[in-house]
């Protein structure tokens, strides 16, 4: 694939003039370049400087009354916040603002990023975002360009903060788009001798670009922004204690007993089960579908998996009120907005407070389904070795002799997708049994669907760009019971 050449230097404008002649002559002998990135406040003096012969060269300023603007011919000026996508299909995000204007106007300048669904190649900011300034123990760095760099995951970061060091952090990578970031501080050109001009031959195609370097090191973004969920906790909680049972219903998010129990993102409540949207959900609206859609759907008495050994399960109210919801979802779903519906459980003696995750999924998706889970099972198996590796059986009905025989088990424990195509049909299971000390990859299956919705930024739950605030929330609970209405089942079966 095509790869192109790129120069990012720094210097002040008193120095422009040298610089450019360095620049030129660079060109003719490292280049020639398809363009220049100039950090430092220079665009006036550029604008009066003989840049004759050379690539576009992009400039950065603060002042923000436009986001870009042409000065001559082969100078653009990038202004204050945004995204530019360049002749030659490179794609740049920039954030000049101080950190102090940043607290001004955080909520626009993330908003404006979440937009950004495509790769970013070039990050340029004033600032050093704080995860990496924390993990090099340097110059304070900004809060709010954390959750910028989270919702971008750039392909490269520059920025010339520190005029007299030059500075390349190891590699990394980010799971949701398997991108890896690259962050660079350039010294100032003349200041103290180091390294400011720096050239690099980005290949265009940045999924060719996504085997992390031998000298990757961990994500810094996730190391120091990592914030408890509930997945997470039953991970940590099967690392850390190999203990069952020591998570009270009082301190359950899914427990009715819970003060804090999150009771506004409730949909509809039965005798033994309820439905709840679901926190940074997966999904977004799409065609007549005017809500996320993604919820879950969770039984009312805290237990860790569907089969804990009851009684005659099948014929329980609770096994009743599950598969009513459940169906009725699915029916929703198909007929009234033409969407498939996949299911994801995991049942474990280990996990918290058993619940299904329920997703719309639109019809011309479902037959991806396969190469979906394929891709994401190759990468749990092969790539994150410290995962169990998963092997799904699959079933064609949930009444199959054999499916049936795993989930009446109350032994087992095992990960499962249920793939409604419609409303009627039976539906396909994929079954994967795992041993109770297996580690295994709670986010698997949002994972898998993240890949097949094609939303790979929205993997984690709690990133960013899935969040959404109580009044969102509300409004979700009132648009899904809206539709939800004429299928819910009546309270009195
Ligand atoms: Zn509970």
């Amino acid at each position: 694939m095509a790869k192109i050449k790129i120069l990012v230097v720094h210097g002040e404008s008193k120095d422009c003039h040298t610089i450019v002649e360095k620049v030129k002559k660079l060109n003719s002998k490292s280049g020639p370049f398809e363009c220049i990135f100039f950090l430092g406040d220079v665009v006036q003096e550029l604008n009066v400087t003989n840049i004759d012969g050379l690539p576009v060269v992009y400039t950065f300023s603060s002042t923000s009354e436009v986001e870009s603007s042409k000065i001559k011919s082969n100078l653009i000026s990038l202004n204050g916040y945004g995204v530019y996508q360049t002749s030659n299909d490179l794609r740049i995000a920039y954030i000049m603002n101080s950190a102090t204007e940043l607290n001004g106007c955080k909520d626009e300048v993330l908003a404006k990023f979440k937009e950004i669904d495509d790769t970013v190649d070039i990050l340029i900011t004033k600032e050093w975002s704080r995860c990496v300034a924390e993990r090099e123990q340097r110059v304070t760095g900004s809060a709010i360009l954390d959750d910028a760099i989270t919702l971008l995951q750039p392909r490269y970061h520059f920025t010339g903060k520190e005029a007299n060091t030059f500075f390349e952090s190891p590699p990394f990578q980010w799971k949701e788009t398997n991108t890896i970031s690259r962050f660079l501080n350039l010294a100032s050109y003349g200041k103290s001798g180091k390294k400011w001009a720096y050239a690099l031959n980005l290949e265009l195609d940045a999924t060719l670009d996504t085997t992390a370097p031998t000298n990757a090191i961990e994500n810094p973004y996730y190391v120091t922004k990592k914030r408890p969920q509930p997945d997470d906790s039953i991970q940590s909680y099967q690392n850390k204690t190999k203990k069952i049972g020591t998570v009270v219903p009082e301190a359950c998010h899914f427990c009715f007993t819970n003060p804090k129990l999150q009771d506004h993102m409730i949909v509809s409540i039965s005798d033994y089960a309820y439905i709840t949207i679901a926190k940074g959900p997966l999904s977004v609206p799409k065609g007549e579908m005017n809500f996320s859609g993604h919820c879950l759907l969770i039984p009312i008495e805290h237990i860790a998996k569907f089969n804990v050994g009851q009684e005659n399960l099948l014929q329980s109210g609770f096994a009743q009120d599950m598969i009513n919801y459940e169906k009725s979802i699915v029916k929703m779903n198909f007929n009234k907005f033409e969407m498939s519906t996949v299911v994801f459980e995991i049942n474990s003696d280990r996990s918290i407070h058993y619940h299904k995750q329920l997703l719309p999924i639109p019809k011309y998706l479902i037959m991806k389904f396969r190469t979906a889970l394929d891709r994401q099972i190759h990468f749990n198996n092969e790539k994150l070795r410290q995962n169990v590796a998963l092997n799904f059986q699959t079933y064609n009905s949930l009444s199959d002799f054999n499916y049936k025989s795993i989930m009446e088990n109350a032994q087992n424990n095992y990960m499962q997708f249920t793939v409604y195509e419609t409303a009627e049909s039976d539906p396909t299971i994929y079954l994967a049994t795992f041993k109770l000390e297996d580690r295994i990859d709670l986010q698997f299956g949002r994972r898998v669907l993240a890949f097949l919705l094609n939303l790979p930024r929205r993997v984690r739950w709690d990133s960013p760009v899935c969040s959404q605030t109580k009044e969102q929330e509300v409004k979700e609970v009132e648009l899904f019971q809206k539709s939800y209405k004429e299928y819910e089942p009546s309270k009195s079966n």
